[in-house]
């Protein structure tokens, strides 16, 4: 089953966004489909494996990156916020909500920056409330820093017996990621979306 650009995703019930068709022929979100492989695929119970959302057909493939196909309805944006892959030179960017998000947050700073300059002889340093920001990613959680442009994991939310709440997995040791926000100046080289790798212009 073809899909094209305009086509809703069955899981986020929006336009397509970098849609991607799984052999069994069903098309999402990559994003989406993603994060539902991963949170079928938990093996918090030792009972699920990662099935199509659609038809539940087990899932084998890795999709945690693959190459953007012809049909990607790549988005194209003024600023992207981007994290740095590990072992390599080139700059994964967030997908456009946190990209969105993150320049948000950014640009609030900065104008409550200029409205009330940091004292810099003081040794309380700028508001966490307005630098420190939680993304979920793929079930994850993560926690940014825009003062020290650096990503950390924090963790993996697991049910907690007898109850709806969730508790967090945390893998201590996780070594903190660098981030940082490109234009199209930037000289940095993207290797893709949140794991979908794409050569063409992300910049408007
Ligand atoms: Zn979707
Ligand atoms: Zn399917």
């Amino acid at each position: 089953m073809a899909s094209s650009p305009a086509e809703e995703c069955p899981i986020c019930r929006e336009e397509m966004l970098l849609p991607y068709t799984t052999p069994c022929g069903h098309a999402f979100c990559y994003l989406c489909l993603k994060a539902a492989l991963t949170r079928t695929g938990s093996t918090a119970t030792g009972i699920n494996i990662p099935t199509c959302p659609m038809c539940r057909a087990p899932r084998s493939e890795n999709i945690i990156t693959v190459k953007a196909p012809d049909n990607a309805n790549i988005p194209k944006r003024n600023i992207w916020w981007a994290y740095k892959c590990r072992g390599s030179d080139e700059w994964w960017c967030y997908e456009p909500q946190h990209s969105e998000y993150i320049e948000k947050t950014y640009q609030d700073f900065q104008t409550s920056r200029t409205e009330d300059p940091i004292d810099t002889s003081s040794s309380v340093g700028p508001d966490p409330d307005k630098t420190i920001i939680l993304i979920q990613i793929m079930g994850k959680y993560y926690r940014l820093d825009i003062i020290k442009m650096e990503q950390t994991f924090i963790g993996t939310p697991v049910p907690v017996r007898g109850g709806n709440l969730f508790g967090l997995t945390s893998q201590p040791g996780t070594a903190p990621r660098e981030i940082k926000r490109l234009t199209s100046a930037s000289l940095e080289k993207i290797k893709g979306i949140a794991g979908m790798i794409t050569t063409q212009n992300l910049f408007l």
